[in-house]
């Protein structure tokens, strides 16, 4: 990526906007903001541009250095202006799950519980489910509940038993580090139920990965803007405060604020990359290892993300990441926010402070602790106001 440096003897010129943090919130904010004509800086404590969906090019395939990034979105309006800064592949995101050796399709349909029960026709299935849903419902009714209270409850309403200690219980306890019993509902209501024969998990009209990778779309937003990378706000935040009239801030909120109310919590993700000597590992980009055992929760092979058929075996060698989800502690990446009434009450007061810091706008997963997918901050970002 090329890197514009700024000029930093700052006495005769203020920007309209510093940017504080170059991930998608950042970076649309910066494009938009330039294209108007406004004079903008955006600054990154990282030793790169982009946040989460930065890429490092090994072997001839680009890593997603944080985590897996497939976008999705229905808002054609969000679609098109991604498209626009760089075209999309048609890569279609069909996880598989591991358990005990045994491979089952994602997310919940057809292919699932043939693999499950050896049902072949939606009927079958349906009965199966119905069957292990009443059961669920009547210990509920006689533990007096009336509606799922965490999300075992949840998950054994929606789906049944069997689904739920294979390919729910172990893995989701060990990516939020908390019982299935102490998480709440609606984590789970957003994976699809299908009686259809589909593979495809998400169900938006698009999705796709940027041809070339991320890389190229941050580096298309920010064409044309200043940018300053290994530069952290807070290490000279008086000298930062001073520079434009606006601050666009995608940090974290409670550092902002100085901690004053306290510290949120955040969960993390240790990646352990690996470059291997073959040229196809597991056959699919992502596979879930939904057994408790089993450290990690699920094994990326980034190749599939952008190779398709013979493509895959004319690049020699691929690059795969284990995933370890663990608990955040300071100088980790905070990636999730924590859903639960402590942290939510917490994030909520400082952001009734945010509301009122004027000439400041917060956006993004950080500076909303809000878990964001990245179509919905590119959208945020193009229905904002800039003036
Ligand atoms: P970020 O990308 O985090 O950018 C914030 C930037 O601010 C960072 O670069 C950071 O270094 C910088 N910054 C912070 N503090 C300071 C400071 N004090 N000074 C200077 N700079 C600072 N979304 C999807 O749609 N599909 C997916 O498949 C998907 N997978 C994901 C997998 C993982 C593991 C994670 C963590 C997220 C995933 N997401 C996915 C969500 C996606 O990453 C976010 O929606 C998006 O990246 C958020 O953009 P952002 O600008 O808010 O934050
Ligand atoms: N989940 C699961 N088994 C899987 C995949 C997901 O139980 O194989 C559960 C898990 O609780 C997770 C939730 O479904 O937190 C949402 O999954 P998704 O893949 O949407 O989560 P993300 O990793 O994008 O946050």
């Amino acid at each position: 990526m090329a890197y514009a440096m700024p000029h930093l003897d700052m006495t005769d010129f203020k920007y309209d906007y510093l940017i504080v943090g170059s991930g998608l919130f950042g970076s649309v904010f910066a494009y938009r903001a330039h294209r108007m004509g406004k004079s903008c800086l955006v600054i990154d404590k990282r030793p790169h541009l982009g946040g989460n969906v930065y890429c490092n090019l090994q072997a001839g395939i680009h890593v997603h250095q944080y985590g897996a990034h497939i976008f999705h979105t229905s808002n054609k309006k969000v679609w098109d202006f991604v498209n626009a800064i760089v075209p999309f592949n048609r890569y279609t995101n069909s996880p598989v799950a591991n358990y005990q050796g045994k491979l089952y399709n994602l997310p919940f349909n057809m292919n699932t519980f043939y693999q499950m029960w050896g049902v072949t026709t939606p009927e079958e299935a349906q009965k199966m489910i119905e069957a292990q849903r009443a059961e669920a419902l009547s210990a509920m009714k006689k533990a007096g509940a009336t509606e799922p209270r965490n999300l075992e409850e949840q998950a054994l309403l929606l789906i049944g038993k069997d689904v739920y200690e294979k390919l729910i219980k172990g893995y989701t306890e060990k990516q939020w580090g908390r019982k299935c019993t102490e998480l709440p509902a609606f984590i789970i209501k957003r994976l699809p139920v299908r009686f259809v024969f589909d593979n495809n998990y998400f169900n938006d009209k698009y999705q796709g990965i940027p041809i070339g990778g991320y890389n190229k779309l941050i580096d298309g937003l920010l064409e044309g803007v200043e940018t300053k990378i290994s530069t952290d706000f807070f290490e000279n935040r008086a000298y930062w405060e001073k520079i434009a009239d606006k601050i666009v801030f995608t940090g974290k909120i409670d550092e902002y604020f100085d901690y004053v109310y306290g510290k949120l919590n955040y969960r993390t993700v240790r990646f352990e990359h690996e470059i291997l000597d073959v040229p196809n590992y597991q056959g699919n980009a992502v596979v879930n290892y939904t057994h408790a055992e089993v450290p990690y929760t699920r094994v990326i092979e980034h190749k599939h993300f952008e190779m398709f058929g013979q493509e895959v075996y004319d690049v020699p060698q691929t690059v795969i990441s284990r995933e370890y989800s663990t608990e955040w502690k300071e100088g980790m990446e905070p990636y999730y926010p924590v859903n639960d009434s402590l942290n939510n009450t917490l994030a909520d007061q400082y952001r009734a402070l945010a509301e009122k810091q004027p000439n400041v706008i917060f956006g993004g997963r950080l500076a909303e602790y809000k878990y964001y997918d990245m179509a919905p901050i590119v959208e945020k970002v193009l229905d904002l106001t800039i003036d």
